[in-house]
This record gives structure tokens, sequence and C-alpha cells, in this order.
């Protein structure tokens, strides 16, 4: 009987399940269907690709097309959608250049993806707005940085000369969306030389993070001359052909360009057409081992949901270490070795110009409530270096427990840039898989030495005040 492992989707899940079970099964019969062109990419570098600081979009991807066929014997099939998938007879069908293709399965893994969500208002479509989703996005927009600051080609035909685009007068441009990716565009954007608005529909940046570390990182990019709109619910993108303002409920503001950065929803047309549950979340519904609601069929990365590690139940972030340890776990699990994929506290980080943040775990205490806590926060700032070393900086730390069993619920961080917040929080996020509590943390016995913090480490400082 033909027993094919067959991926959906070339990207981090699919690629790194299809790798491990490669590794672990030489012989079995693998096939990727992967609709563009670009496989085992790395999404999570684009802002900096559009920032000018990668230099080719070939630089992000891990493995080639050719080294995934020739080296690891992997039927890769690019330029392949999967269309329909029949759990019954066990087939999936694609459509390529040449033509409709049915392949059987004997385990299939759905890891199709998330896409940008575009809000339903008016003027989206209009020439002059982005999104960063792919590769494809990633492309469109170094061009647009690249010929606003050569002064090459685009002129707004009612609005003067093309002069707004040479290097030293690019015009301004509007970010929507104050998540990381919205963020991390408007520091690419505006360290091209763009003078850059950023819209937020609620009242802080960052919306998963503490207010402190929202604050400081909102004051920051303040600093760094990005204007910040907060409470601005974008109603419409004005214009002509081309974009040329964002329409609030109270203001009109001109811009060249647009950047939607408002969040993303996982792929599941497929999985729902062929009768495969989704949870809560709208993503994908999986057990411990990745299984969806068929038999033999996986989903992994951002197509699906995941286990919170502190509330033990399903949620939908959509990360790429999640998608490359759960696809890893699958490649296992196919091939003979049942292996869990393991839970997510929800941990991010995010730089923006000489800033860095991250966060982890539960922090909101009307979520924190709602999972059957008893929240408490303490905020401390910190030194993130011995107080005779030179240079160094602080370490801003929201840290938050359950008051009763002193359990860690969750961390937020915020430094200078190379000051560690983001490396701190990995002792949090130690933390929360273990469900340790505060006084456990106290007596993590961290490295110290004064290039790198004080004795009693930030985290620790944090834990002992919350103790
Ligand atoms: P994807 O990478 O989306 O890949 C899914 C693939 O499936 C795609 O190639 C798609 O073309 C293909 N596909 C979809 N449907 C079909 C079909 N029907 N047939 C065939 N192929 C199909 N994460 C972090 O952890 N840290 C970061 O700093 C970070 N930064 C990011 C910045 C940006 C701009 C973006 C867009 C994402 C970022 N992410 C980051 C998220 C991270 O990239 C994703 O979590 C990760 O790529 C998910 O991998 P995946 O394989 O699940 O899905």
């Amino acid at each position: 009987m033909s027993d094919p492992f067959v991926v959906v989707g070339g990207d981090a899940a699919g690629m790194s399940a299809a790798s491990k079970a490669r590794r672990e099964a030489p012989d079995r019969e693998i096939v990727v269907f992967e609709k563009g062109e670009w496989v085992s990419y790395g999404a999570c570098g684009l802002p900096y690709y559009v920032k000018g600081e990668i230099q080719s979009l070939e630089d992000l991807v891990s493995v080639t097309p050719e080294e995934f066929r020739e080296e690891r014997d992997i039927d890769l099939r690019a330029g392949h959608e999967v269309v329909a998938i029949d759990t019954e007879a066990r087939t999936v069908t694609a459509e390529g250049e040449a033509g409709t293709v049915t392949q059987s399965y004997g385990d299939l893994l759905l890891a199709t993806g998330a896409e940008a969500v575009v809000p339903s208002i008016d003027g989206t479509d209009r020439e002059g707005v982005y999104t960063l989703g792919s590769m494809s996005d990633g492309k469109e927009l170094r061009e647009y940085v690249a010929r606003a600051r050569e002064g090459e080609g685009f002129q707004q035909p009612d609005r003067g000369p093309a002069c707004r685009f040479l290097e030293d007068c690019t015009g301004p441009v509007g970010v929507v969306g104050g998540g990381y990716i919205g963020i991390e565009m408007a520091e690419a954007l505006a360290e091209n030389g763009f003078e850059v608005t950023l819209f937020q529909r609620g009242d802080r940046v960052l919306k998963g993070f503490s207010d402190e570390t929202s604050e400081y990182v909102a004051d920051h990019l303040r600093e760094e001359d990005v204007t910040l709109r907060l409470g601005a619910e974008v109603r419409e993108l004005a214009g002509g052909d081309r974009v040329e303002a964002v329409v609030t409920a109270d203001d009109r503001i001109e811009v060249e360009m647009v950047l939607l950065g408002t969040g993303v929803r996982p792929r599941t047309d497929l999985a729902e057409d062929a009768g495969i549950e989704r949870g809560e979340t709208g993503a994908v519904a999986a057990d411990a081992y990745r299984e969806t609601s068929a038999p033999d069929v996986y989903a992994a990365g951002d197509c699906a949901e995941a286990t919170h590690v502190v509330t033990g139940e399903p949620t939908y972030v959509p990360l790429a270490l999640t998608a490359n340890r759960h696809g890893r776990a699958i490649g296992q699990t196919v091939t003979g070795t049942p292996t869990e994929g393991g839970g997510v506290a929800g941990t991010a980080a995010v730089k923006a110009f000489d800033v860095e943040a991250a966060r982890t775990g539960i922090l909101d205490h009307d979520e924190a409530r709602a999972a059957g806590f008893d929240p408490v926060s303490e905020t401390v700032t910190a030194k993130s270096r011995a107080g005779y070393y030179p240079e160094g900086g602080n370490v801003r730390i929201t840290l938050t427990a359950d008051r009763v069993s002193g359990r860690v619920l969750g961390a937020s961080l915020a430094s200078e840039y190379g000051e560690g917040a983001v490396h701190r929080s990995h002792a949090v996020v130690a933390a929360l898989s273990e469900g340790a509590t505060v006084a456990d943390v106290e007596n993590y016995d961290l490295a110290y030495a004064p290039p790198f913090n004080t004795t009693w480490d930030p985290v620790l400082v944090a834990a002992k005040v919350l103790g």
C-alpha cells in the first residue's frame, strides 16, 4: 500500500516536519505541496529586508528547493496549491501549472500558515497600500522604498512634483497597527527617511505587553520621530487610484503609502472544506500530538491552535518557534515515535529602534481571572549591568503571579537594545513551563558577572519584590 507522508505548505512547520520525517525514515515517500515559489523562508526577517539591513530575499531562505530535493530526497512541488482534501479516500488534490494532480497520503500535515488581515474599510485596494505577510509582499515593499529613495518612477499627478521621492524628501507614510509587525515596519520606513505616522485603534501599542512596556516603547517611537495616533480608528484609506490619506474618526492625514499591520488569521479553508474541526480561536484544533479531528491528519504552525502552558487551554499564538517545533514533533510521530508538540507561553519579542521588549505568559488580569487565578503584578526597574561597569542601562520588568499559590503567570520586559530584556524573559518562560512560584524564581541560580547584570539579576529583583 502506498503510504506517503504528504505536507501542505512549504515553510517553517511543513519543512521542519518533512525534514525530520526524512531523517527518521530514509525510505518513506515524502511529498510537499507549496503554492508559492519560496520554501523554508524566514518571514520574520522581512522587516529588516525592507529596511535594507538584509540584502537579498535569498538570504532569508534556510534550505533551498534544490537542497530539499537533491540532498533530502523530498518530493517538493512548488507552485502547487492544494485545493481539496478527501479524508475518506485519503487523498489531496493539487493544482499546478501542469494541471491537477491527486495524491494519496498515509499521513497528512496541514501547514498552511496564516494570512495578513485586511480590515474591512474603504480604500484598502488602492495602489500604495501594502501588507507584509509573504516574500512577495516584502519584495514589493523593498522596491517601493528603493523607488522612493532614488526619486524614480512614481509621481502623484495632482499633489505636486515627484520631488517628494528624492532622497532627502521622502514623503509621509502611514502604518496601521501597533503590533510587532507595525512597529518593526515603522522603524524600517523611518530609518529610510520616511515621515511615519502609526495609527493604533487601542490606547497603546503592543497590546499583549504590560502597560509599562507599551509606554516605554511608545515614548521611544516618539523620540525617533514616529508620530503616534493612539485611539485612532481608521475609517478609510482615501485617494484616487493611489492612496492619498488615512481617514480616522477625527482626522485626515496625508500619506503616500500605507502599511497594514492589522494582524493575521489562520488559513483554514482547506481544513473546513474537508470537515476538519476548528477550535474556538478559529484555528484548526489539534491534540497534544497535533492530530486533528481527522485520523492521520495533523496540523502545525500558524494555521493551528496550541495549548497554553499556564491555562492548559487551546490558544492561538502564530509564531515561528511553535511552527518549527510542532512540525518537527509531527515528523517524529508519523515515522513511528509518537511525540507531543509541547505547549506555548505566548512568548514574543520586538525591537523598536534602540529598545527591545519581550512578553510571555498571562499578563492581562481579566484573562488571568477567567483562567481561575487571582493575579497580582509588580513592576521594577533594575540595572542591566553592575553599577560600576561602563555602559549599561535599565531593565523594566512587570511580573505577574497568582496571589494565592504564588505561581508565576507572566512577565513583560523592556530595556535599551542590547541590555537584555529579551534574553531575560527566557528565565520567566522556564518558570511558566515548570509551574514555578515566585519563591522558586527568587532562588534561581542565574549567572552573574558585571558586564551582564548585577549580582541580583533584574528577574530575581522582580521576584523578590513580588514575593
Ligand atoms: P507560513 O510561514 O505562513 O507558511 C505556510 C505556507 O503554506 C506558505 O508558504 C503558503 O504559501 C503555503 N500554503 C498555504 N496554503 C496552501 C495550499 N492550499 N497549498 C499549498 N501551499 C499552501 N514569528 C516569530 O516567532 N518571531 C518574529 O519575529 C516574527 N516576525 C514576523 C514578521 C513578519 C513580517 C511575518 C509575516 C511573520 C513573522 N513571524 C514571526 C511569524 C512567523 O513567520 C510564522 O509564525 C511562521 O512563518 C509560521 O510558519 P508556518 O509554516 O506555520 O506558516
